[in-house]
């Protein structure tokens, strides 16, 4: 937290704003849609309620196909089951680590020769970088296909002078307790769509129809973010760009003392993009280094640094395992590369230039105990 969170949480108590609705609720959506530069936002209870409701108002049912990016977490997927829809992973690409075009391309002749196409294509941006959203927007495009750009982890990005999130039909963010800003829980879903976007609130509200007593003619969910949380959110989009600040300057304080070792390669950074470095992740090419990213991670916990693996792609996944896989080329899977040579180093907003040291030494060390 900053500290300004709580004079909005205040005001709630003040006004007795105790629900799920109420002016920081109103105010929190406004000043996302403004800061990213969208006509509008629902703030909603998750992440994963907001890609839920985008594939709902996408009408997405049983017996659909979602494309999905497989380099992520499992929330970006999850909600393509809860609509009884198929999922189908597409691969990353080297350069951004994100869903590549290629692959995509490739899934989508495949499904046009069945005559089935995939009712929406959900893009990740990992880690902060955004996807090569021109490319990709070309060929959804061209089949007239919606995309829904998950940019949970790239809230403060931008790619080409535009803000993460605001590529897609619908965009969403998260504010879970890990993200660059968080309410605790709580979600985002944005979009120029204003009546798409009124929609999500009836949905989002037990789709409650406006009569006087309880009446509901379609299923509806409860998603909506209380007012006390939006007012958590409201303090802290006014420290993102600090958070974004701080966080790439830890990127280049690890790059600084770390980039030199052999072996190791740093997530890029897109041309014309810019990303947040959520997390500052990197590689090891155990051939050249001597020393595997698991040895890594395992020598770093021994001095209580926790650093972890990348996400682990999708299509490996027991939840995931009859489910299409289309990989960079024929014989080779970007994401399966990135999750067995992948780590991703501490990286919070608060860290100081002790710790960095202190990790950036840890680090060192490894190497110099295996060479
Ligand atoms: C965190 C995250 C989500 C889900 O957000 P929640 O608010 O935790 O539901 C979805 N996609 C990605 C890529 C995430 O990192």
């Amino acid at each position: 937290m900053s500290g300004g969170e709580l004079k909005y949480i205040n005001e709630a108590f003040e006004t007795n704003w105790i629900a799920p609705l109420g002016p920081n609720v109103d105010a929190f959506e406004n000043e996302i849609a403004h800061y990213i530069g969208a006509n509008g936002a629902v703030a909603v209870s998750s992440g994963t309620a907001a890609i839920h409701l985008a594939l709902s108002l996408l009408d997405v049912k049983k017996g659909d196909t979602v494309f999905c990016s497989t380099l992520t977490f499992v929330a970006s997927a999850n909600p393509i089951l809860y609509q009884g829809a198929e999922p189908v992973f597409i691969d990353s690409e080297p350069e951004t680590w994100n869903m590549s075009p290629e692959a995509l391309e490739k899934a989508f002749i495949d499904a046009s020769r069945t005559g089935k196409l995939p009712k929406a294509v959900i893009v990740v941006n990992l880690y902060g970088q955004s996807a090569k959203m021109d490319e990709i927007l070309s060929i959804c495009n061209q089949y007239d296909v919606p995309m829904i750009e998950d940019a949970a982890e790239s809230l403060g990005s931008s790619y080409k002078g535009m803000s993460s999130g605001t590529f897609g039909k619908f965009g969403i963010f998260s504010f879970n307790g890990n993200k660059i800003i968080t309410t605790s829980g709580g979600g985002m879903l944005v979009s120029d769509d204003v009546d798409a976007l009124n929609k999500a609130r009836f949905l989002a509200t037990q789709s409650r129809d406006p009569a006087p007593h309880y009446q509901h003619s379609v299923m509806g969910f409860n998603y909506r973010m209380s007012n006390i949380l939006a007012g958590v959110g409201r303090g802290q989009l006014e420290v993102l760009e600090e958070r974004v600040l701080a966080r790439r300057i830890i990127f280049s304080r690890y790059y600084q003392g770390l980039s030199h070792l052999p072996g190791i390669s740093f997530m890029p950074e897109l041309e014309n993009t810019r990303s947040n470095r959520w997390l500052t992740t990197l590689t090891i090419d155990e051939k050249e280094a001597g020393i595997s990213s698991n040895y890594l991670i395992q020598s770093l916990a021994e001095e209580n640094i926790e650093a972890r693996p990348v996400w682990k792609p999708l299509h490996l996944q027991p939840l995931f395992k009859r489910v299409k896989y289309y990989p960079y080329k024929n014989n080779r899977s970007v994401s399966d590369h990135l999750f067995t040579t992948g780590v991703c180093l501490p990286s919070g907003s608060n860290l100081t230039e002790e710790e960095m040291i202190r990790v950036i030494d840890c680090l060192k060390n490894a190497f110099k105990l295996k060479i």
